[in-house]
């Protein structure tokens, strides 16, 4: 006789399934997975859409009429592409905000306001650091001419949760910043990465299930790329770090996995189209218009990337002039696009956006502009 599995059977195969994944996960040193909040998962027949925002840089020149407009400007920016795209989740991608600029200990305030959008929309999100997310105030040299030191507002009287603390001018760490971050959000997804990572703080791993939940589709990889209060780097022990916990969940490679950091490994020079010159295939893109701004050093996490089959691409912003994405190694080495205001470059703001489906796993990108078009589609599962 041929048995048959009653629904009730499933239901509990499935069950087991599900907790033999937390138990796997849980049991990885290292590897913490937030329990205070549902997991991430695909709905059966549609696409996975995560976007990408990059270069946002609240808080630039704070003390100007300038710069809270361009704060305003970049609100309606990631307004209008969360309305056009509909993501089901967000990655900031570093340089949140300028923290050379933010004079007082209110750098939490900035940071709140670039995702306050996100936020609104009930989307979850991750972010890491970039370089300038807790880089020190920077006195601006003009201060000392005859015109003086402007009003900095110390304190800010409009600031709620910056209360009276003195003009500090010392920046805000990325463990504070991160801590106020996972406090304040029940959508944020970003963790507080190992300490033995410090000073690197955004090193942690996120998965996205299947829409039956017994499995990954996704792993997604968030590394400190550094810059800041320390190099511009990506340490050995980081690199080592990824090798252990790839090899761990994922050790027959069979989950597709991707990554995301801030300043583009040098790598990415290698890859490089020439500056101002067409992107050519098999590059994809629309802006070339500088050098690659590449890390201090590579000690090691290229090499373990490039020899994992499941590793299909890596995103990194920084660079406001580059967009495009170029194949290395058996994998893609990509940009987002400038999304912000602030920061250098009058170049059009947009998001790059990746889609995951699931049977079959593919993996697409392209690029959304704020004025509703798009450009750049290329496909990095094949
Ligand atoms: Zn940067």
């Amino acid at each position: 006789m041929q048995a048959k599995i009653s629904p009730k059977m499933r239901d509990i195969s499935v069950l087991l399934s599900l907790l033999f994944l937390l138990l796997t996960l849980l049991s990885v040193s290292g590897c913490r997975v937030r329990d205070d909040k549902s997991p991430l998962r695909m709905v059966s027949g549609s696409a996975f859409k995560i976007a990408l925002f990059a270069d946002l840089h609240y808080g630039e020149n704070a003390w100007t009429d300038w710069g809270p407009a361009q704060d305003l400007n970049s609100d309606a920016a990631i307004s209008t592409l969360l309305h056009s795209e509909k993501p089901d989740f967000v990655v900031y991608l570093g340089d949140v905000i300028t923290a050379n600029n933010i004079a007082i200990q209110n750098a939490t305030f900035h940071w709140d306001k670039a995702i306050s959008r996100t936020r609104k929309r009930g989307i979850p999100w991750a972010s890491v650091f970039g370089n300038h997310d807790d880089m020190y105030f920077e006195w601006p040299s003009e201060w000392f001419s005859a015109t003086g030191i402007p009003q900095v507002n110390c304190p800010l009287s409009t600031i709620s949760y910056s209360g009276s603390e003195p003009c500090t001018f010392r920046g805000t760490t990325r463990v504070e910043l991160m801590k106020t971050e996972i406090a304040n959000n029940n959508l944020s997804y970003s963790i507080n990465g190992p300490k033995e990572l410090w000073p690197g703080v955004s090193n942690y791993v996120l998965e996205l299930l299947s829409s039956d939940g017994t499995k990954p589709a996704l792993l997604m990889y968030f590394l400190d790329s550094g810059g800041g209060t320390y190099p511009e780097i990506i340490s050995y022990a980081q690199a080592q770090w990824f090798k252990k916990q790839s090899q761990l969940i994922n050790p027959n490679s069979k989950i597709p996995e991707v990554i995301f950091w801030h300043i583009p490994s040098t790598a990415y020079s290698q890859v490089a189209p020439k500056p101002n010159s067409v992107i050519a295939k098999p590059c994809v893109g629309s802006i070339n218009k500088e050098s690659v701004a590449s890390q201090e050093a590579e000690w090691g996490i290229m090499d373990i990337l490039a020899a994992r089959p499941s590793v299909k691409a890596v995103f990194v912003g920084h660079n406001h002039g580059l967009d495009w994405c170029c194949p290395y190694r058996g994998l893609w080495l990509c940009f987002a696009r400038h999304t912000g205001y602030g920061g250098y470059g009058s170049w059009p703001r947009g998001a790059r956006i990746i889609e995951v489906t699931e049977n079959p796993f593919t993996l697409k990108s392209w690029i959304r502009m704020e004025n509703g078009s798009t450009h750049s589609d290329v496909t990095l599962s094949s």
